[in-house]
């Protein structure tokens, strides 16, 4: 594979955006290298500005879980723009998808229309401080809320592949609203709340973390915080930015069969546009202005064209019965292929899987917080990625990420990648 273009491009790009790159995770600095520049992407394929293809499981960082390009989609947008692309008034497309999440999600009223994750969860804080009259928030370590001041503490993706999870530009003050727990460690949050009792207005997870490699919750863990949180007057927010419409029509609520307070929403509820939202009860959400005294806007937010590409995307979702069965499936063949590889050669390592999220961890011990998601050999992790990439199969640049299974993935396209590992295993 050569990568003439993509080099080129990434010089031009560095001399006018910072690190060449909008977001920091599309950056090789963390595997070396510099980033491939994509020009195409259709199905389960990824086709680079030097014409070389890859299969794809970063999908975007997750909203592609039907594959690039899905026609009712890009059909859907299409039609759309043709009518214009943003009055700032209401329109009745954001009843429409707002009323179809309503119907997919348990536990969830009402639902407020944002451009990003970030804005989700910043929001869901505020509205959960408005409403609980409290400051306090506890967050775990390695999960990842979006770039908002409270959550760049200990923060998970990015912001620690590239070693800043306490960012500079956070003000002590913000910083002690924030408190900060262990993930999977049901204690660890009981201690936290008896020292600051009466004062957390929420605690915020990813109800299975994906940014530090996937996490599942243990057993009983997120039934536990749902009493704590009860017993003590706190709100659960389920960042289910990831793990929204992926896990099951009903995200991770349903899945574990948990309720959660307030649900964010990112990635998928988009279909690749730039969407975010928050959920969850009347009573809560009726706190938001204009009925509300908790203010929060925005000028594009439930713009047509990303609303059309989420209504195409829901839809399709929740007509597709065996979707979700589809997705594990893949996924476990893909788990059981290259478990076998690297215990064939030999290496290291602990893969975590739930529905079709999995991520590899080249680290034996088993992975279940922060502390045990940077144990991994991370020299070794930078050979496999290089040596996938030079096979057509591109992953995430950075050990701290899940990979995202999509329905367009066919099994020879798994058998391609089972193949690409056993040729980069053999080298490390
Ligand atoms: N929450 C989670 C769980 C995420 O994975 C992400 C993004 N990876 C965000 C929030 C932030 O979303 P965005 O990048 O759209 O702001």
């Amino acid at each position: 594979m050569q990568y003439k273009r993509s080099h080129a491009l990434f010089a031009e790009a560095e001399k006018v955006i910072p690190g060449g790159v909008n977001s920091p995770v599309r950056a090789f600095n963390a595997v070396g290298g510099t980033p491939v520049f994509i020009k195409k992407a259709f199905g389960a394929y990824l086709i680079d500005e030097d014409d070389n293809q890859y299969i794809d499981y970063i999908n975007s960082w997750g909203p592609m879980i039907l594959g690039h390009a899905h026609k009712p989609v890009v059909d859907a947008v299409i039609e759309k723009t043709k009518l214009g692309t943003s009055f700032g008034t209401p329109t009745e497309i954001e009843t429409k998808i707002a009323q179809l999440a309503v119907s997919m999600v348990p536990n969830i009223e009402k639902i407020r229309f944002v451009n990003s994750g970030t804005e989700a969860c910043m929001s869901a804080v505020r509205l959960a401080r408005g409403y609980t009259g409290k400051d306090k928030i506890i967050k775990f370590a390695g999960c990842y809320h979006g770039h908002s001041d409270s959550f760049l503490i200990q923060a998970g993706s990015g912001a620690i592949t590239f070693g800043s999870p306490n960012s500079p530009g956070v003000t002590k003050g913000t910083a002690q609203d924030t408190l900060l727990a262990r993930y999977n460690d049901i204690d660890n949050v009981e201690q936290l709340i008896e020292a600051n009792k009466g004062e957390i207005a929420c605690i915020i997870l990813e109800p299975v973390a994906g940014n530090m490699g996937c996490i599942p919750p243990k057993e009983q863990f997120l039934q536990k915080l749902r009493s704590l949180c009860d017993a003590n007057n706190i709100l659960l927010i389920f960042d289910e930015v990831m793990t929204g419409f992926r896990l099951a029509k009903g995200g991770a609520q349903e899945l574990y069969d948990v309720v959660a307070d307030l649900v964010c929403f990112g990635k998928v509820i988009g279909g690749g546009l730039p969407v975010g939202a928050f959920a969850g009860r009347s009573e809560i959400m009726d706190c938001l202005a204009p009925i509300g005294p908790v203010y929060q806007a925005g000028t594009l937010s439930g713009n047509p064209l990303a609303m059309a590409a989420g209504l195409a995307m829901l839809t399709e979702l929740n007509s597709d019965k065996n979707i979700y069965d589809r997705l594990a499936e893949k996924t476990a063949y893909l788990h059981k292929g290259c478990e076998a590889i690297l215990n064939k050669h030999k290496i290291p390592h602990t893969i975590n899987r739930i529905g079709s999220m999995i991520s590899i961890h080249f680290s034996d011990t088993d992975v279940v917080d922060f502390e045990t998601a940077v144990e991994g050999n991370n020299d070794r992790f930078k050979g496999f990625f290089h040596g996938l990439l030079k096979g057509g199969v591109y992953i995430a640049p950075s050990a701290f990420e899940t990979w995202f299974i999509t329905d367009a993935l066919s099994y020879e396209d798994l058998d391609k990648t089972i193949a690409a590992c056993d040729t980069v295993c053999s080298t490390l």
